[in-house]
């Protein structure tokens, strides 16, 4: 009897040890348990900004890197710390994304979103949202609960009351100084709006993730969807190669299919994470488009840009922790 249990012990411990290994999973450097990285946006970040602005945004850089730390560094994997820090960021006014969102023409906002499991290359996202307090959250449950990769609109605002997330009216999103840069982008001052949030992340189980939320370009038509819910453009995700999420002129990202190119230059060219992300971001795209954030699986990291600053920041389990906005000079 006692041999039997433990028999069935050990199949039902080796069973769920066959489950939980994704197919993708690849050995993992130990020396390194886990690496997160974050964006906050890019483009013209003035140097000129404030002491006082400057210290709020290294303020929420660094509460939401340490959020995304804390869960990984607690065992927790690198889907939930994607999500965790994703999800304060849609609360941080600051940040393009959740509350703080960029204004359509029509003076509305609708947000994307999207999430993506680079042990499984199972992914979820959400385009036009408009009710939804929390699209990352909508864009993981996407993934998890429907056959479909992406939902837009109705369809997802109506999939997140389903599902009992929060339900928000439109004005939830408005701040002040978005509804200014519309009014200026009206009057024809265009400068690109930076603020669109992202996290990559390595766990100490070997796994990638990335994720990204925005409220898109200011100004942007009703109906126009970025990159940043599209898998391969701005966000994507696979053991084999990279976690990668981008921020910039969406339609450069979409036209030149950048996250799943940094992956395919790594996997089919043999170039390292570094590489390919300089090459993406210095020969294929143009000056002022934007930048990438980007972990590999042995946890190197890129996080490099081609407009004057990009909101930014990196830890790991070795104690790694820091935030920067411009170039190191
Ligand atoms: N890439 C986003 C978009 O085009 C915007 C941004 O990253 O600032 O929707």
């Amino acid at each position: 009897m006692r041999v039997s249990l433990a028999f069935s012990a050990a199949l039902l411990l080796a069973a769920a040890v066959l489950v939980g290994r994704p197919d993708n999973a690849v050995a993992q450097d130990r020396s390194n348990k886990f690496t997160i990285v974050i964006h906050g946006g890019a483009g013209t970040i003035s140097e000129a900004m404030p002491e006082s602005a400057k210290a709020q945004y290294y303020s929420s850089l660094k509460k939401a890197l340490a959020i995304g730390r804390d869960v990984l560094a607690s065992g927790g994997t690198s889907m939930q710390a994607v999500e965790k820090v994703l999800r304060y960021f849609e609360t941080d006014p600051k940040f393009n994304a959740g509350i703080g969102a960029v204004y359509t023409s029509a003076r509305t906002h609708e947000l994307d979103a999207a999430i993506m499991n680079g042990a499984t290359l199972q992914c979820g996202a959400v385009a036009g949202v408009e009710h939804i307090a929390h699209p990352i959250t909508l864009a993981r449950l996407v993934m998890e609960k429907t056959p479909h990769i992406l939902l837009a609109y109705q369809g997802a605002d109506d999939f997140g009351g389903k599902m009992g997330l929060k339900w928000v009216p439109n004005s939830y999103f408005d701040t002040p100084e978005r509804k200014s840069e519309l009014e200026k982008w009206m009057k024809k001052i265009k400068e690109h709006d930076h603020g669109t949030v992202g996290c990559v992340c390595l766990d100490e189980y070997g796994n990638l993730a990335a994720g990204t939320s925005t409220g898109g370009l200011t100004g942007k038509m009703p109906g126009r969807i970025g990159d940043s819910p599209l898998v391969g453009d701005g966000t994507y995700a696979n053991n084999q190669t990279c976690a990668v999420s981008g921020t910039g002129i969406g339609e450069q990202y979409m036209r030149y299919a950048v996250g799943f190119n940094i992956n395919a230059l790594m996997a089919y060219k043999g170039m390292t994470l570094k590489e390919a992300v300089h090459y993406i971001i210095h020969d294929v795209l143009k000056p002022g488009d934007g930048g990438v954030i980007a972990v590999d699986r042995k946890g190197d990291y890129a996080m490099d840009f081609n407009t004057t600053g990009m909101f930014r920041g990196v830890a790991n389990s070795s104690g790694l922790f820091e935030v920067k906005i411009w170039k190191d000079k």
